[in-house]
């Protein structure tokens, strides 16, 4: 074989193809996106022969970068970079939040899109992996500044998304208005109004009931079982909670609600606590006037680093990625850590937590509350027909307690944790429907 002929053998072959990855693919990166790959690696031994087709999991569908240009108040024009990532539509159209912040990586999408795919199998939803997001700090920009900026990033990626395609959602630093403008701006380029384009919209655009508490909700639902599963008792815990907005604001309220004591919260101002319980409430509409916990008047503060070795039972981490590493995973007195944010735990860190007895209820179905109750706004749209709060809220606590329930079996079957299992549940879900599907073309 002359040279020419072998290196076209090689390019050919599948190895001599997929070698040269690139690095935000490389599992050695240990970004958002090298930890979602460790996972992966971690549940390939269970999937049987529906390991063939674990690579499917292990790059994007579709990736897409975007330039967003606006014109600031001054008449100046900025660029932000945006992103939207569908990992995997096997199951159904992409679904996924959309974020906006500083720290914002096309690394971090990808993993973020990835988990999508695997909660929504978790919970059995009929749908993809997807998220977005915009690098930008939206602190730093006016109201008209943010109306601008959603509305062209929409119309960039306009082109992938869809109410059948892939369905935007509120993530970090997003909410119902940023939704409303995103509704909006995809119905005035599709020439008809579209409201199954996004979920957690105002309820007056074809919202749910339900939906804005949803997460937190689903969070403290499965918190609840989990501490049965260890033989804690909730009215009697002490929980700390690490970010006070939509997800740690509402699961705090609700384990409040239930008896526990709140000692210690953290955001991005601060933290505050207090040993015989915040007054949650309280708390709650302080953030709501100051924007952050810092500055509560019925609270001792507490060094940031300390939060982590607060005497409490329950943690909830409901901020950002990577908050419990090997570095204070030592150090945490809880029993039981679910996780209201989206990879909060490296693996490092989830090792540690594992030896050390700490049952950790994985975001992949800790926090499906959210996108289980988009997926009902969803349907509601569809129909044009809607459900009581009552309803809604009765529906998506069945959802989560059967989804859990699952996940514990499986846990127990092959003694692993509740994360490899989760996992174990939802890529098999995915992995049967891309065998069921076969390869196109
Ligand atoms: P949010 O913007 O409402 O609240 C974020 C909270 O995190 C705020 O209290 C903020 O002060 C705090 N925070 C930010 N940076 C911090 C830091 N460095 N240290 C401590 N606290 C910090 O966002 P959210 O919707 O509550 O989302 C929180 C997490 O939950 C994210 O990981 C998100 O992906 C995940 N999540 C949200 C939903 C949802 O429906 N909103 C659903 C599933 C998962």
């Amino acid at each position: 074989m002359n040279n020419h002929a072998a290196h076209a053998q090689a390019a050919h072959s599948p190895a001599a193809l997929t070698a040269a990855l690139p690095s935000y693919l490389d599992p050695q990166h240990l970004g958002p996106w090298g930890i979602y790959l460790q996972q992966v690696d971690r549940v390939t031994p269970y999937l049987g022969t529906l390991a063939r087709w674990v690579d499917t999991l292990k790059r994007p569908k579709r990736t897409l970068i975007v330039d967003v240009p606006i014109h600031l108040d001054d008449g100046t024009v900025a660029h932000f970079e945006g992103y939207r990532v569908q990992h995997n539509t096997s199951r159904g159209p992409g679904k996924g939040g959309v974020r906006f912040h500083q720290n914002v990586t096309l690394s971090e999408v990808m993993a973020l899109s990835a988990w999508m795919s695997i909660k929504n199998a978790a919970v059995n939803v009929p749908y993809g992996g997807a998220k977005g997001g915009i690098r930008v700090d939206p602190r730093q920009l006016s109201m008209g500044e943010l109306e601008r900026m959603t509305r062209r990033y929409t119309s960039e990626i306009g082109l992938i998304i869809g109410p059948s395609k892939d369905i935007p959602a509120p993530d970090v630093n997003t909410n119902e208005q940023i939704m409303a403008w995103m509704m909006d701006t995809y119905s005035m380029n599709e020439g008809a109004t579209a409201t199954g384009v996004v979920t957690g919209k105002p309820i007056d655009l074809g919202g749910s009931l339900g939906r804005r508490e949803a997460t937190g909700r689903g969070v403290f639902t499965v918190g609840v079982q989990a501490a049965q599963r260890i033989g804690m008792d909730v009215s009697q815990a002490r929980v700390a909670v690490q970010g006070f907005g939509n997800v740690g604001g509402i699961a705090g309220k609700l384990f409040a609600q239930a008896g526990a004591r709140v000692v210690a919260v953290q955001d991005h101002g601060g933290t505050v606590c207090r040993e015989a319980g915040l007054d949650v409430p309280t708390l709650l509409a302080h953030v709501a006037q100051h924007g952050t916990v810092a500055g509560f008047a019925g609270a001792e503060v507490l060094d940031d680093d300390a939060f982590w070795s607060v005497p409490c039972d329950i943690l909830i981490p409901a901020a950002l990625e990577q908050q419990i590493t090997e570095h204070n995973a030592h150090r945490i007195q809880a029993r039981l850590v679910i996780e209201g944010a989206n990879g909060p735990t490296t693996p490092q860190a989830d090792d540690i937590l594992n030896d050390r007895g700490i049952l950790v209820v994985p975001d992949v179905i800790a926090n499906a509350g959210g996108v289980t109750v988009s997926y009902f706004e969803w349907v509601q749209d569809f129909s044009s027909f809607f459900w009581s709060e009552d309803e809604i809220n009765a529906r998506l606590v069945r959802i989560m307690q059967e989804a859990f329930a699952a996940v514990c079996q499986v846990a127990d079957d092959h003694r692993v944790s509740l994360r490899t299992a989760t996992f174990i549940v939802a890529c098999k879900r995915i992995l049967h429907a891309r065998d069921l599907r076969g390869l196109y073309p």
